[in-house]
């Protein structure tokens, strides 16, 4: 059967992610998920018809809490369907590439490899920012570039002027992506405001992580009306199922924004305990994070992702040196966490 698949769906490995890698334990911080478990009720008749390709309701209300017209949201199924899109939509297969900058979320590689398109990496700089002379110099043949801010799995923030730097440079060139999927715990550093001025500019959003609602794959691109309009060209007819839509409008009612802001503060204080309590465990090094997850590193990271896995605490190993990414999961869930650690070292 592989033999039959195209050449590069063949040299394909499909993404690892967190829930495909497994598993078996009672604390799970490896996916960056909410703990918090919200109860919905299924409001929606007419099952037998199909969905609108773009909700009105769904949209109106995200571009509400986005702060921006509904001719700039565009839905999809997760964030991940949004990078798609914006590959498909924008880059030629065997001619075009995308360039990212790594360490960074893997989902940009993986939907370029899909699609035939090369991938150009600039690896961003030592205190984990982006490397504009070096983005500058690889942009011959690139159509979008991938930034992440908070960037996964190194937890930081892109420095706002760099972002615009990029923007200036890109002009009528490239289409420049901000992956926002974790601005919803600093929201402050979203460059929503960009939009007005940049309209080569696409930033990604999804209800998975600060909704807590990951398993109903739902999420956003916000851009100019031209670009979403170029991505209606190239999406499904019907890309979002009927129940996501009540669910997702129900989040994004006032009590709903309300509850998400009170989750949001308490998962904030939750990733402060563990990097307090991290931070005191000899010759282990926090980083300062901005999303719902912090990057922590060990004297040796392989040892305690094992230990931590085998005792049935489901941590998330890193492409950086000895690096683990730890979700802010629920306060039990990170108390065990700490204590586990810190014995680890302590024994
Ligand atoms: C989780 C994540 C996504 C994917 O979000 P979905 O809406 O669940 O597809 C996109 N980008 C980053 C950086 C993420 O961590």
């Amino acid at each position: 059967m592989e033999k039959l698949a195209r050449k590069q769906v063949q040299a394909l490995t499909p993404y690892l992610s967190a829930r495909r890698i497994g598993g078996e334990g009672d604390v799970w911080l490896n996916a960056n998920e909410s703990p918090y478990d919200n109860e919905y009720q299924l409001t929606v008749s007419q099952l037998n018809r199909y969905s609108d390709c773009q909700p009105a309701t769904l949209i109106d209300a995200y571009a509400e809490y986005a702060g921006v017209s509904s001719e700039q949201v565009l839905t999809s199924r997760g964030a991940d369907e949004g990078i798609e899109l914006l590959i498909r939509a924008f880059c030629e297969a065997g001619d075009d590439a995308i360039l990212y900058c790594p360490p960074t979320y893997g989902m940009y590689a993986i939907s370029a490899e899909t699609f035939g398109v090369e991938r150009k990496t600039v690896p961003l700089t030592s205190d984990w920012q982006l490397d504009l002379p070096a983005i500058e110099a690889n942009l011959d043949k690139v159509k979008v570039v991938f930034v992440c801010s908070p960037n996964n799995p190194t937890g930081n923030v892109m420095n706002r002027d760099d972002i615009v730097t990029l923007l200036e440079m890109t002009q009528d060139r490239a289409i420049v992506v901000i992956d926002e999927a974790y601005i919803d715990f600093c929201l402050q550093d979203s460059t929503v405001d960009l939009l007005a001025t940049y309209p080569h500019l696409a930033i990604l959003r999804t209800l998975s992580k600060a909704f807590a609602l990951a398993g109903l794959r739902c999420g956003f691109t916000l851009a100019s009306p031209e670009l979403i309009q170029v991505l209606l060209k190239v999406i499904a007819p019907y890309p979002v199922p009927v129940p996501v839509v009540d669910i997702a409008v129900q989040a994004l009612s006032k009590a709903g924004l309300a509850r998400q802001k009170y989750q949001v503060l308490e998962i904030t204080v939750n990733r402060a305990y563990l990097q307090a309590g991290l931070s005191m465990i000899p010759g282990v090094t926090v980083h300062e994070g901005w999303g719902n997850y912090l990057l922590v590193q060990f004297p040796d990271g392989d040892a305690l992702f094992k230990a931590a896995w085998d005792a049935g605490i489901i941590l998330r190993n890193s492409p950086i040196e000895n690096g683990v990414r730890i979700s802010a999961g629920s306060r039990e869930e990170c108390e065990k966490t700490v204590t586990f650690i810190r014995n680890f070292y302590q024994a």
